[in-house]
């Protein structure tokens, strides 16, 4: 079995993405973003968001950025600007650097380690790059229209018709398929596991009827499952049977990369948000993700 993220200490993801972010982060919404994204896309961050008008926010990040600053970990500002007179900033300290420094190497070994560590840095790249350079509304927009946020209260609409699609790309992807083929296994068998999450969902009826906003989680899961659609279409294609080990081509790496990651995205968000539950399945196909992650 691949190895698991050890679990972060909560303040971790604060320290962690100033940290992606060269030390400094400017405004309470990016800092959210920040940490949403890495979430989304596969960090062992913990905290549980809500799709907010301006999220993914968790009122948590607050207190815990605020308990930092006692630790003299980080420093935290309000700096006055043309548009917005209250805009809190965040900055590392030489005290924070060194926690982060003497943690990296382990914390991050996990990265490393796993089946889908290049698309990992792929996503942590695109992250750091959108946090440092795009304007807060900017970013906040494109946020929104990745999870399709502007549609709130249409969530469970979307899942069941990204859940249609999936069936339609597994049926299409089966077709084609070559038993014997590990990359047809993989995205066989992730856009299976995908659907099974999408109906554990769907099934659990008393969490859809709370009031307010809903929680991220199942934004985040939806975003991984389309994802998942895109990737068996440019792989409707592959060359069946490729020696995985000896392929030169760094490209197919990436895209088998690319699904385990989505693989991992859905489980883990799906547990992170109490929305997927190991009881739902069983030993056997326990096992067979254990043997597509091996
Ligand atoms: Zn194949």
């Amino acid at each position: 079995m691949a190895e698991q993220p050890r679990v972060w200490p909560e303040e971790y993801g604060v320290v962690f993405a100033l940290g992606m972010c060269s030390g400094e982060i400017k405004g309470k919404v990016k800092l959210n973003k920040a940490l949403a994204l890495l979430q989304r896309d596969g960090f062992p961050i913990r905290n549980k968001f809500k799709n907010a008008p301006m999220g993914p926010h968790d009122a948590k990040i607050d207190t815990t950025a605020q308990e930092m600053e006692k630790d003299h970990l980080i420093s935290i500002k309000e700096e006055p600007t043309t548009y917005d007179k209250n805009r809190i900033s965040y900055r590392l300290k030489r005290e924070g650097q060194t926690y982060l420094e003497d943690d990296f190497r382990e914390q991050f070994a996990f990265a490393n380690n796993q089946p889908f560590s290049l698309a990992l840095l792929e996503n942590f790249k695109k992250t750091q790059n959108n946090v440092l350079t795009l304007k807060t509304t900017k970013l906040v927009e494109q946020v929104h229209e990745e999870l399709g946020l502007d549609n709130e209260g249409n969530l469970r609409h979307d899942i069941g018709q990204v859940r249609g699609a999936l069936g339609q790309e597994s049926f299409i992807a089966e077709k084609g398929v070559d038993p014997s083929c590990p990359i047809c296994l993989e995205v066989l068998g992730s856009l299976d596991f995908a659907m099974r999450s999408l109906d554990a969902m769907l099934e659990s009826e008393k969490r859809w009827f709370t009031t307010g906003w809903q929680d991220s989680g199942k934004s985040f899961i939806l975003f991984s499952a389309l994802r998942l659609i895109d990737y068996s279409k440019e792989f409707r294609r592959h060359q069946h049977n490729l020696d995985v080990r000896l392929n030169k081509d760094d490209s197919i790496s990436l895209m088998r990369s690319r699904v385990l990651l989505r693989l991992h995205c859905i489980e883990y968000n799906g547990v992170l948000y109490d929305l997927i539950h190991p009881f739902q399945i069983t030993d056997d196909e326990i096992e067979s993700c254990d043997e597509l992650r091996a």
